[in-house]
């Protein structure tokens, strides 16, 4: 079906990404604090709730589904949405169902979700040294990860690194992560701090911008503009050395919103129609109005008309506040 969600800009929306939950089994130091209060599940969609929201979005023409969080893999029965929505796939009305994931649970799921449909995943890792990964996460294991990695492999999904580049904690490893993702067959991704959510850390300290991390690529690697896209923000290069491909996801120093096709859905229904804007939808009252989903179409045609054209993320220099209140995990990145 074509798309019906045309905002403002006539950018066409055929992109949905639901965070699943604001739940997660690690505590990344850029995405929340070690404390983190959670919301009460009372207040959290039902995975039926979801399932309608979402099929109600591919009548109207979305195209690409992706469940994130939070980590997707840790809310209870979550295969259940997954089997429920692969029906579209079936259907041909929905062109690719995917996860991003901090892999811990893929060793017991990457083969279920091989089977309804998922063909390519995002998996976040931003370090290959154990020890640090247990610093940037807290609570994680590189093992976990690895082997989580290894059954995808198995399972024969495609798999993007999802690295988020910290000023003195991995940015000595970027050579590493980008051989390691050419040996093992995957695309990798750079992604700049952005600053969201209060997490007890400063963001000045992490932050590194993408342009030093490409500076230093140059050094070593063949980097080949390629005209690449997955319909999101990330610019690709090609390394000539290992075929792999590199994503550069810039929000902080450059302005990505021109092409932006996409809105997010909280866990608890709220649509946000810019990661970087505190404007949404509460889609969990329209939802729960009527069965007949007539509110519910009618609240996220009335949302897509106030789209905004762009976000405007700043890290306070004087103060390193976050410009945006909302963590990641609540939006889902
Ligand atoms: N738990 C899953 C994971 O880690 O992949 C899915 C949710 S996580 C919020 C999605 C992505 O957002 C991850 O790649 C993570 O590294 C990234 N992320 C989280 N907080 C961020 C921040 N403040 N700035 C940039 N990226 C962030
Ligand atoms: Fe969890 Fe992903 Fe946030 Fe890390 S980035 S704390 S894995 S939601």
């Amino acid at each position: 079906m074509e798309s019906h969600l045309i905002d403002p800009f006539g950018r066409k929306v055929n992109y949905l990404r639901v965070s699943v939950t604001d739940r997660c089994d690690f505590r990344c130091v850029y995405c929340m604090a070690e404390d983190m209060t959670f919301l009460p599940k009372s207040e959290v969609l039902s995975l039926e709730e979801m399932e309608r929201v979402c099929s109600t979005f591919v009548d109207l023409g979305v195209k690409k589904l992706r469940l994130t969080g939070g980590e997707p893999l840790v809310r209870r029965n979550i295969m259940w949405l997954f089997t429920k929505l692969s029906r579209h796939l079936e259907s041909g009305d929905l062109e690719e169902l995917t996860v991003t994931t901090n892999g811990s649970q893929l060793s017991k799921y990457a083969k279920e979700l091989a089977e309804v449909g998922v063909r390519r995943i995002n998996v976040s890792l931003d370090t290959l040294d154990e020890k640090k990964f247990g610093g940037i996460t807290r609570w994680g294991r590189l093992r976990q990860v690895l082997d989580g990695l290894e059954a995808a492999k198995k399972a024969n999904l495609k798999i993007k690194i999802n690295v988020v580049a910290l000023r003195g904690i991995n940015d000595e490893e970027i050579h590493d992560l980008v051989a390691w993702c050419g040996g093992e067959g995957f695309d990798l991704t750079f992604i700049e701090v952005m600053p969201m959510g209060e997490i007890g850390d400063l963001r000045l300290d992490q932050y590194l911008p993408l342009s030093m991390v490409r500076a230093k690529l140059n050094e070593k690697w063949t980097l080949e503009d390629i005209n690449y896209s997955t319909g999101g923000p990330a610019r690709y290069v090609k390394v000539k050395e290992t075929n792999g491909k590199i994503g550069f996801i810039t929000p902080m120093t450059h302005n990505f919103c021109e092409s932006c096709n996409r809105v997010r859905l909280t866990c608890t229904g709220q649509l946000y129609l810019c990661l970087g804007q505190e404007d949404s939808a509460d889609l969990r009252s329209a939802v729960r109005a009527d069965k007949n989903n007539a509110k519910l179409i009618a609240t996220i045609n009335e949302a897509i008309g106030r789209k905004p054209k762009g976000h405007d993320f700043i890290i306070d220099r004087r103060r390193g506040q976050s410009s945006v209140p909302r963590h990641m995990s609540v939006t889902g990145g």
